[in-house]
């Protein structure tokens, strides 16, 4: 009979894994919460060049063609406009393909809808409450009161996963990192920034970033330090205007186009807080497994959430593919991915913890940083953005 599989999460982890195992010869079904595909929640994010060659590894990379606009590169600079470096996003792919920046929902999208071309059946409306090992294989149990078992449980849900707390009820909840998260879509105007490349301002309050799109649009985000964790609903409340008078507030200070860039912004402005997992210590038992945010959520700061649940959702294929045993091709995903994954949530949390830094390591960083930017642009992030997936290799049991 044909192995089945039940993914649960239809964000980005989710379709890609269900396609990965569709390959891997496995009838994958993916159950989603939400009624229908995610809107721009969270506006947009870097898929960098080792998550489009993870998506090649199952051919599924012609999906994402076209959505956004290419950024192969970031400068830096102080909130004084004073440049600190530049850094590359990536070696270009063999055929010059780059990191591109895109709409969150525009890559939830194209990635559902590849799934949904290949046969792949994606439920939405059905929200996962509880999964255990049944006999025969893992039991999953939705809010709509409807149930499934299949012969193995992924959990591609996100940063609160479900299926987490089912395979460690004591598992360590997500950890507040002190930066918030904010966004928008500017209309054209001068910015004096080169096309394709991010302008990365460490302002003398708060950082700011953004990229000119092919159509002139300005595509931005900010993070406000902030501490103390926001206490629930609070950021939700803020309204419109608050969040305007504060990031002005936070950038009137700098030699940017921050302000300028904020206030010709149209519609609402919104922020949410940044969370990661730096170690999630169970990632599988009795069937069930966790892949992408839910192993290991990342600060955005790091630009490869996205990326890594790519990577994820493929490696957990060819694992299974080569070894139809679950606990065997859980223990080699894992083997395959943890220190890989851990060291981006690391860099992330360092980078996030830069942009809050208070006057005195402000100074320092500002001092540090274009060493070590000049020592970046040299060596490359090699290990993280030349990274190939080798679809057609068998995995070695650990
Ligand atoms: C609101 C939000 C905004 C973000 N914004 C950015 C950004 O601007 N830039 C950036 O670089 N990264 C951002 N990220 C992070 C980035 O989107 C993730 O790293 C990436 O999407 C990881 O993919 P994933 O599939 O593991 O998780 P997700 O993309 O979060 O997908 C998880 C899916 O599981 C579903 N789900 C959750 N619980 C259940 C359940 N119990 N039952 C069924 N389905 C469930 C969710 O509805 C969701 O569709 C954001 C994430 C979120 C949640």
């Amino acid at each position: 009979m044909t192995p089945t599989a039940a993914v649960i999460g239809a964000g980005v982890a989710g379709p890609v894994a269900a396609m990965a195992l569709q390959r891997a010869g496995i009838d994958a079904t993916v159950h989603e919460a939400h009624p229908a595909v995610a809107d721009d929640v969270g506006v947009f994010l870097t898929l960098q060049v080792n998550g489009v060659s993870a998506l090649r590894a199952i051919d599924a990379a012609d999906a994402v063609t076209g959505l956004g606009f290419a950024t192969p590169a970031m400068r830096f600079r102080s909130g004084t406009g004073k440049l600190l470096g530049a850094v590359s996003t990536g070696a270009p792919l063999a055929d010059g393909t780059v990191g591109v920046t895109l709409r969150r929902a525009d890559l939830y999208r194209a990635l559902r809808d590849e799934a949904l071309r290949r046969g792949i059946r994606i439920e939405h409306g059905r929200r996962l409450v509880d999964a255990r090992p049944v006999a025969g294989g893992v039991r999953a149990e939705f809010a709509d009161g409807s149930a499934v078992t299949a012969d193995v449980l992924v959990g591609a849900d996100g940063i609160r996963s479900r299926v987490r707390q089912a395979i460690d009820p004591a598992a360590a909840p997500a950890r507040y990192v002190p930066v918030l998260n904010v966004g928008g879509y500017a209309p054209p105007q001068e910015t004096g920034a080169r096309p394709g490349e991010y302008e990365m301002v460490f302002g003398k309050r708060a950082f700011f970033g953004f990229a000119v799109a092919p159509d002139g649009a300005v595509w931005w985000f900010a993070n406000p330090p902030r501490r103390d964790e926001p206490a629930p609903g609070e950021l939700a409340a803020m309204t419109d205007a608050q969040w305007r008078a504060w990031l002005h507030d936070l950038f009137a200070v700098d030699n940017t186009r921050a302000c300028a860039i904020i206030a010709s912004t149209p519609g609402e402005i919104s922020g949410w807080a940044t969370y990661d997992l730096p170690s999630v210590r169970r990632w599988h038992r009795d069937g069930m497994v966790v892949i992408g945010d839910a192993a290991h959520a990342t600060s955005p700061a790091s630009g490869q959430g996205a990326s890594m649940a790519i990577e994820d959702a493929v490696e957990l294929g060819r694992c299974l593919r080569d070894h139809p045993d679950p606990a065997t091709a859980f223990a080699a995903y894992e083997r395959l991915r943890r220190a890989r994954v851990e060291r981006v949530v690391a860099h992330g949390a360092r980078s996030s913890n830069a942009k809050a830094a208070g006057p005195v390591a402000r100074v320092l960083r500002d001092a540090v940083l274009p060493l070590f930017l000049r020592r970046q642009a040299k060596q490359a992030t090699k290990w993280l953005h030349d990274h190939q997936i080798p679809w057609e290799d068998r995995v070695v049991a650990p």
